[in-house]
């Protein structure tokens, strides 16, 4: 291992109480997405602590902001996103115990994703300083990725296009830098405007627009036939009147539409839309529609993965303590082995059959997944597409733990959480300075990079004058 990298992955190992203490802080702040006012004051300040150039609000978001330090090429960027979900407040207990009913909790671990790519940036600022290495490393602090996609509005204002690559963490079950691609999305409300009226005495006077909901759910439920095979189309109802006397004035649809290229998606959406002109048209009711968020399909680039993986394994696996075996052994107990086996077979990952009786993940694997595409969506997908990126995962969460569930929440405030901040904010340093000290590697992944875009062009998912939904929770 280099001298540097060395300085780096110490300086880590020394701040280890105040990282752990930050990412702790953020759990228990557990914000949701775009008013995650205190997470990213308190990421920003310490940043600014030790030196960064901070730049708050941007993009017209409060909560987002880009903290940069060192002078000229290359550019690297580390990301970090702070958001909490709505509804998953729970202990740091290895039983299902919400610590405020109904409150956010950390149930991706986003508190850890932040903080991991911060000690990251911070300890890649000491080592340019004290080597006197040119370059300069930014770290980007993402608001809202669970659900108004706020690196896009990033993307779109211009924040991303000087940087030369961007590595990203996310808490997981797995220890993976992967090359699968995802699903690019349309998040969109269908409102429809009818005319209420007496269901009984004067139905012949109302507009339903209940029914347009209804008739152009069925119609898209049609579409699914002639829609190509990875794509996903999901909605809900979220209003569809008040009661059964009154013919519905007001009913409202909200859609999300997935496919693994913007164009196949564009075609889809475009599908979809007429359905619900359609459906307005067949009931005599008023359409709006509301653009939400998109994002794009994931660029994966193997030189980064390759890179990240080689870190990980120079770095070596976190060692748990006793404390830590025992809380990941009573979690495990609450994962049935159908569904431990259902995500590990889905994961694709070679050799996946190995880890069907352990509880961690004790393996790197090598990259896998090219040419294939999980089905989720991302806003780091955009990101990949101004500059070489890759998001990794290290293990953080006991293996078949579900996404988004109690578990996660409890596991990414206690020692395996933190044990997977401190693993993870090593590979992101160590990756940076191999990006800043050798210039081979920053240019192979750059090639990589412009061979797989070809001579697609991009285009922000948002429309030009759409701002970020400020007031979302509100609403
Ligand atoms: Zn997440």
């Amino acid at each position: 291992m280099s001298v540097e990298k060395e300085y780096a992955l110490d300086w880590i190992e020394k701040n280890k109480d105040r990282i752990v203490e930050i990412s702790d802080k953020v759990w228990d702040f557990a914000e949701l997405g775009l008013i995650e006012f205190k997470s990213s004051a308190l990421l920003a300040d310490e940043l600014e602590k030790h030196g960064f150039k901070v730049e708050r609000g941007i993009a017209d978001m409060p909560t987002a902001f880009v903290a940069t330090w060192g002078e000229g090429k290359p550019i690297i960027g580390i990301m970090g996103e702070y958001d909490a979900l709505p509804g998953l407040s729970q202990k740091k207990a290895p039983r299902k115990e919400p610590l405020k009913p109904e409150a956010p909790g950390h149930g991706c671990g986003h508190n850890i994703h932040g903080t991991s790519g911060m000690a990251a940036a911070m300890a890649v600022k000491k080592t340019l300083d004290k080597h006197k290495i040119q370059g300069t490393i930014k770290f980007f602090g993402c608001p809202a990725e669970e659900n108004f996609s706020g690196k896009v509005y990033m993307v779109r204002d211009g924040y991303f296009s000087d940087v030369n690559a961007v590595i990203s963490h996310h808490p997981s079950t797995m220890n993976a830098a992967d090359l699968r691609s995802s699903l690019a999305v349309n998040s969109v409300r269908f409102h429809f405007y009818g005319k209420a009226s007496h269901a009984g005495g004067s139905p012949e006077q109302g507009r339903s627009a209940l029914d347009a909901v209804e008739l152009m759910n069925i119609g898209v439920n049609y579409l699914r036939e002639h829609v190509i095979q990875d794509a996903r189309i999901h909605y809900v109802v979220e209003k569809g009147g008040d009661q059964p006397n009154i013919v519905p004035a007001y009913a409202r649809s909200w859609y999300y539409v997935r496919a693994p290229e913007r164009d196949q998606l564009d075609f889809i959406y475009n599908w979809i839309l007429d359905i619900a002109k359609g459906a307005a048209t067949m009931t005599r009711t008023e359409l709006k529609t509301e653009f939400l968020e998109g994002s794009h399909n994931v660029i994966p680039n193997r030189t980064i993965a390759e890179l990240i993986v080689q870190n990980m394994r120079e770095i070596g696996l976190p060692k748990y303590d006793d404390e830590d075996w025992e809380f990941a052994e009573k979690i495990a107990t609450t994962i049935t082995p159908e569904m431990k086996i259902a995500q590990l077979k889905k994961s694709k990952r070679p050799g996946w059959e190995r880890l069907v009786d352990k509880v961690m993940d004790d393996e790197i694997a090598d990259p896998w997944g090219e040419g294939e595409t999980s089905h989720g969506s991302t806003d780091v997908a955009d990101v990949s597409w101004q500059a070489p990126t890759v998001e990794f995962e290290t293990a953080t969460w006991v293996l078949g733990t579900p996404g988004h569930s109690w578990q996660n929440v409890a596991q990414s405030g206690v020692g395996l959480g933190h044990e997977s901040l401190i693993f993870s904010a090593k590979v992101m340093a160590a990756t940076s300075l191999d990006f800043l000290t050798e210039e081979e590697i920053l240019k192979k992944a750059n090639e990589e990079y412009r061979r797989r875009i070809g001579d697609k062009k991009y285009r922000s998912p948002i429309p030009a004058e759409q701002k970020p939904p400020l007031d979302a929770w509100e609403r």
